[in-house]
C-alpha cells in the first residue's frame, strides 16, 4: 500500500479511537448526575420523614394541651356545681361537665393515634437514615470510580491527540483537508478497502483498470469510489504477487483535494 494511504488509514484508525474515547467521556456527566440524584432522593426521604416526625410531635403537644384544658374546665364546673342554688343551674353545669369529658376522651383518642403514628415515623426516620448511609456509601464509591475512569480516559485522550498531531505533521495539508472533508460526510470513515474488486463501504464495483492500477507496485495515484467518494485502498493478499510496475495510466479522478 502507498505510504500516504497507510498514513491516512492510521489517521482514520486513530480518529475512530478518539471518537470512542470522546463518546465515553461525554457519558460521565450523566453518570455523575444519576449518582447525585440517587443520593439526593435518599436525603429527601430522610428530610420528609423527619418533617413528618416533627409534625406528629407538634400535634401531640396540641392534643395534650387540649386534654389539660378540658380537664381544667371540668374542675371549674365541678367547683361551680358545689355553689349553685338552683336545680336548673346544677343540671346545666353537669351537662357542661359531660361535654368536657367527651372532649377529653376525643382528645385522648387523638393523642393515642398520634403516639402510634409517632412510633411509625420514628421507624421511618431510622430506616431512611440507614438507607441514606448506604446510598451515600455507594455514591462515594461510584463517584471515585467515575473520576478515576475519567482521569484514565483523559490521559488516553491526550495521548491520542499528541499521536494524531504527530501523524498529521507528515501528511500534506491539502490531503489532510481532503481526508477530513470526506470523513465528515461519512461518519469519520474516509477510506474504504477494496475487496473482491468492490468498495467495502458501499459495495460499488471498482473499474478493472482502476483495480489494476491500484495493485501496481509503485503506483502513486489515489482513487475514489465513484459512488460514495471514499478514498480507496487495497491490501494485497500475502500469497499473490503485485502486478509489475507499468506506465501509461492516467486517471483524472485521482487527484487529492478534488472530488
Ligand atoms: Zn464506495
Amino acid at each position: 500500500m502507498q505510504k500516504v494511504l497507510q498514513e491516512l488509514l492510521d489517521l482514520q484508525n486513530l480518529d475512530a479511537q478518539l471518537r470512542e474515547v470522546r463518546d465515553l467521556l461525554s457519558t460521565f456527566p450523566k453518570k455523575l448526575a444519576e449518582v447525585e440524584a440517587r443520593a439526593a432522593g435518599a436525603k429527601a426521604e430522610v428530610d420528609g420523614s423527619k418533617a413528618a416526625q416533627v409534625e406528629t410531635i407538634r400535634e401531640r403537644k396540641k392534643y395534650e394541651l387540649d386534654v389539660e384544658q378540658w380537664k381544667e374546665r371540668v374542675r371549674k364546673y365541678k367547683d361551680q356545681s358545689a355553689q349553685v342554688k338552683t336545680n336548673e343551674a346544677y343540671k346545666a353545669l353537669q351537662h357542661e361537665v359531660q361535654t368536657a369529658e367527651t372532649e377529653i376522651a376525643k382528645a385522648e383518642d387523638r393523642l393515642l393515634e398520634q403516639m402510634v403514628a409517632a412510633e411509625e415515623y420514628d421507624r421511618r426516620v431510622k430506616a431512611s437514615e440507614k438507607l441514606l448511609k448506604e446510598v451515600e456509601e455507594v455514591a462515594r464509591g461510584a463517584r471515585a470510580k467515575i473520576e478515576s475512569d475519567r482521569g484514565t480516559l483523559e490521559k488516553e485522550l491526550a495521548a491520542l491527540i499528541a499521536k494524531r498531531s504527530q501523524l498529521v505533521s507528515g501528511v500534506p495539508e491539502n490531503l489532510l483537508d481532503h481526508y477530513e472533508r470526506i470523513a465528515k460526510k461519512h461518519n469519520g470513515v474516509a477510506l474504504a478497502e477494496v475487496r473482491d474488486e468492490k468498495c467495502t463501504a458501499c459495495g460499488m464495483r471498482v473499474r478493472p483498470h482502476v483495480f489494476q492500477e491500484m495493485r501496481r507496485r509503485g503506483s502513486d495515484e489515489m482513487f475514489h469510489c465513484e459512488t460514495c467518494t471514499r478514498i480507496l485502498y487495497y491490501v494485497e493478499p500475502e500469497s499473490s504477487a503485485s502486478i509489475p510496475a507499468s506506465t501509461g495510466h492516467n486517471h483524472s479522478a485521482a487527484v487529492p483535494g478534488r472530488e
